[in-house]
């Protein structure tokens, strides 16, 4: 089916992470034709998208975060739920040790959307958490689901709509300095995209997959702790992703003892079954971010930058690329991400 209007202008995207595939998506449900062009063989390991949790956790991110990746997580939802899968909307549980009730009741501060949890409820919850922890805060409304479905999920849905895709095509330098062939180009190429982008840096982020048929857990848990705050969400076939750290650095490969070591021991912590876990993956990525840890639509000539996700490529990707395509096909300038400057 071909996916353009007469009128529509011909969108080139660089990059097939979340960022390069939510904007595919909407520029060509808009009836632009859009080529989609990928130095990965489609989204896999090489994207930091590959690694994500999956969470769609804003009311747990206002923790650090600004209101406004509460407002675009909010707004992305309606974009997730026109796929399949389906985000799983069975809320967040946070719980902490008893010796760290201090820092739950900070969380419960800075944060909003949470009901509070107390045995009972944890119990009826999460049955495999009653022993362990009296207290907790539970954001119901949160869902999450798992990267390595939805992307391909995504790819099949810009296929069924005629997008054209060129993946294994890393576009040398030369190319992204001259003007595109199509009338756009979307960057989305995340930290590669830094020659660009001179403010972007990397926060490496490692994870774990562990497998287990000891522990059944039914959504995302986040375990707060002084040093190691640390959340594991559930996939099918008994796997858990066990993440994050959060350093500043730009290497994407090379997990660490210490970090694995601090990954594993918090979700011994959480329950001490996992200690039987079969470890199934370790993973490294560096989350693309700038300074103030928002994203950012930046024009250059016939290109748009779109990148600086952080921790919140899949909340609130949708939001940002359908601010891109507001601003392509309408003229209209986001007012709330970014500076004037930026689409100047
Ligand atoms: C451990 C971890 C856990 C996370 N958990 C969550 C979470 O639960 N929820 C959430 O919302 N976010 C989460 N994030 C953040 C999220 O993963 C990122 O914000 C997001 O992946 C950034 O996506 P991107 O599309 O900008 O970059 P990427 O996914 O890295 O995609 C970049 C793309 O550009 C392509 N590319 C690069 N250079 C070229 C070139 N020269 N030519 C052609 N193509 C090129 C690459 O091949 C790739 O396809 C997590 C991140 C990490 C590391």
């Amino acid at each position: 089916m071909p996916n353009s209007s007469t009128n529509a202008p011909r969108v080139e995207i660089v990059g097939s992470g979340v960022v390069g595939l939510t904007c595919a998506l909407t520029f060509a449900e808009r009836g632009c034709p859009v080529t989609l062009v990928a130095g990965s063989a489609g989204p896999d390991a090489s994207c930091c998208s590959w690694w994500a949790g999956g969470m769609l956790a804003p009311g747990c991110e206002m923790e650090s975060a600004e209101p406004i990746i509460g407002v675009l997580g909010a707004e992305s939802m309606a974009f997730w739920d026109q796929l399949d899968p389906k985000p799983v909307k069975n809320g967040t549980l946070v719980v902490a040790a008893a010796r760290d009730t201090p820092d739950l009741k900070r969380f419960g501060r800075v944060t909003e959307g949470w009901e509070p949890a107390d045995s009972a409820r944890i119990a009826a919850l999460e049955p495999d958490l009653a022993e362990r922890f009296a207290t907790g805060l539970f954001f119901p409304e949160e869902s999450h689901f798992d990267p390595r479905e939805v992307l391909p999920a995504l790819v099949e849905r810009l296929k069924s709509l005629g997008v054209s895709f060129r993946f294994e095509e890393a576009l040398s330098d030369s190319h992204l300095e001259a003007e595109p062939d199509a009338d756009w180009r979307l960057d989305c190429r995340g930290l590669a995209a830094r020659d660009k982008l001179p403010d972007l840096r990397g926060v490496k982020g490692e994870m774990l997959l562990l497998k287990s048929d000891e522990v059944s857990l039914s959504r995302p848990i986040r375990l707060l702790h002084p040093r190691i705050p640390l959340y594991i969400v559930p996939r099918s076939g008994g796997l858990f992703m066990v993440g994050a750290t959060m350093i500043e650095s730009e290497e994407r490969e090379r997990p660490t003892v210490r970090s694995v070591l601090e990954l594993l021991s918090a979700a011994y912590a959480l329950h001490p079954a996992f200690g039987e876990a079969e470890i199934v993956e370790i993973g490294v990525d560096a989350r693309p971010a700038f300074p103030d840890n928002l994203p950012r639509i930046r024009r250059d000539g016939r290109t748009l930058r779109v990148n600086g996700m952080y921790r919140h490529g899949y909340l609130a990707a949708p939001a940002v690329a359908r601010r891109a395509a507001d601003y392509l096909l309408e003229g209209k300038v986001p007012e709330d991400i970014g500076t004037r400057g930026d689409y100047e």
